[in-house]
């Protein structure tokens, strides 16, 4: 016979649980077992831990934004590579690319990004975070 839900009946609150059962009202679970597998569940879920690479990558990514940061300059003078090889850069990482319309693309560390020129050199760019996202758009003048 199918198990209806009824009006007294109740889907126990369990995920993995399909019983439908009654009993009191402020009863949520079908059974012990239920309950404290739900409770097992919600621990394993508050446990979770983001494994340890994410925040190496986040570091070098960091790093990589403040090299750009401080090596940007205004008039987008190109800077020679070893510049930023040897403040620790590390051309690998990046956050996103952005295009521009004359088809460069600049590698993006959050607003500060580098597009590489073919003599070993590199210049600087800042976009502003609304253009990133591509909330903005950029309009020719
Ligand atoms: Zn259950």
């Amino acid at each position: 016979m199918p198990i209806l839900e009824n009006e007294l009946g109740r889907k126990c609150a369990y995920s993995e649980c399909t019983r439908i059962f009654e009993g009191r009202k402020d009863k949520v679970y079908c059974s012990d077992q239920c309950r404290n597998a739900a409770g097992r569940k919600k621990k394993k879920v508050a446990i979770w831990e983001e494994p340890e690479h994410f925040g190496q990558v986040n570091r070098i990514i960091m790093r990589n934004y403040q090299i750009l940061k401080r090596l940007y300059n205004e008039t987008l003078t190109p800077i020679k590579n070893w510049q930023l090889s040897d403040e620790g850069f590390e051309f690998k990482f990046m956050t996103g690319i952005y295009r521009l319309d004359e088809g460069i693309e600049i590698f993006m560390c959050y607003e500060y990004g580098w597009y590489q020129l073919p003599d070993n050199k590199v210049k600087i760019y800042f976009v502003p975070p609304l253009f990133l996202t591509g909330l903005a758009k950029v309009t020719k003048e």
